[in-house]
């Protein structure tokens, strides 16, 4: 059978001509079949995404819905979603479609709730949690950690898992929510599909690389100030990504000598000593 292959959508995060932003190495393409077109996703990523195709059709009918979420596998190639079937051969038919994707598997709401993180600091060393949980400077309805340490502290992994996004080339900070797309970042996908960013690292402040698998308690960049931010700290927030919505998750950490086990709470100290 002779397959005509259309390219329908190299499909790229959205990009900003100034910071540098998340992007996602994905395709989406159609292929004419015998009497419509099926619709393929590549995903060259290290973790799921979930996609949505949103059809405009005149003369074709749709296998699903609009509105269906499809996910795609990390590294996975030529995974169907959806199918068209032409209605009346004899008639003209065409499709338009709008595309929608995130990282992570929509479709997963469960998670790990009981893994015990390391704080995300080096052995030996002590930081004030200035603001945490529903925090009311930056962190309202958002389970979010920032710890106070100076420029250049070095981050271990809160949680071992594969390294998605590294960047480290931004160096504008302002206290302003449009700053967000400055914020440098090192996220990391969970075996249990969660994801955790540390954020505001400094400039060049990590050579890690996407792809790679890092060690709970492993070193992986530096801190910095810089992004959306008032002052040298680390942001760190564990969650659940849906195709639209964040669900950010509240997650237990060893402290002290790392015999006692708790949820962070805002304006106490935290030491490591494991
Ligand atoms: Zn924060």
């Amino acid at each position: 059978m002779k397959r005509t292959t259309l390219l329908l959508a190299l499909i790229c995060a959205v990009m900003s001509t100034s910071a540098q932003s998340e992007q996602f190495d994905i395709k989406a393409y159609g292929e004419f079949i015998a009497n419509g077109y099926d619709f393929f996703v590549d995903n060259n990523e290290p973790y799921p995404i979930s996609i949505k195709i949103n059809f405009d059709l005149t003369n074709l009918k749709s296998k699903d819905k609009n509105g269906t979420v499809y996910v795609i596998p990390a590294h996975s190639k030529r995974q169907l979603t959806n199918s068209l079937a032409i209605i009346n051969k004899v008639k003209a038919y065409k499709y338009s479609y709008k595309t929608f994707f995130n990282k992570g598997n929509h479709h997963k709401t469960l998670y790990d709730e009981n893994h015990i993180y390391d704080l995300p600091f080096k052995k030996g060393e002590e930081y004030l949690l200035f603001q945490g949980y529903n925090g009311k400077q930056t962190h309202q309805n958002e389970n979010s950690l920032d710890f106070s340490m100076p420029m250049g502290t070095s981050i271990t992994a809160a949680r071992g898992g594969i390294v998605t996004t590294v960047i480290v080339n931004n160096n504008k900070t302002c206290f302003k929510p449009e700053c967000k797309q400055f914020n440098n970042k090192i996220t990391i996908y969970h075996d249990d599909g969660t994801f955790a960013d540390y954020a505001h690292l400094k400039f060049k402040g990590s050579t890690l690389k996407k792809g790679t698998v890092v060690k709970q308690g492993e070193l992986i960049g530096y801190s910095g100030n810089v992004g959306y931010s008032d002052g040298p700290h680390l942001h760190f927030v564990v969650y659940r990504q849906e195709i639209q919505d964040r669900h950010t998750i509240k997650t237990k950490f060893k402290i002290d000598s790392g015999d006692t086990v708790q949820f962070l709470k805002e304006k106490e100290n935290y030491k490591k000593g494991y």
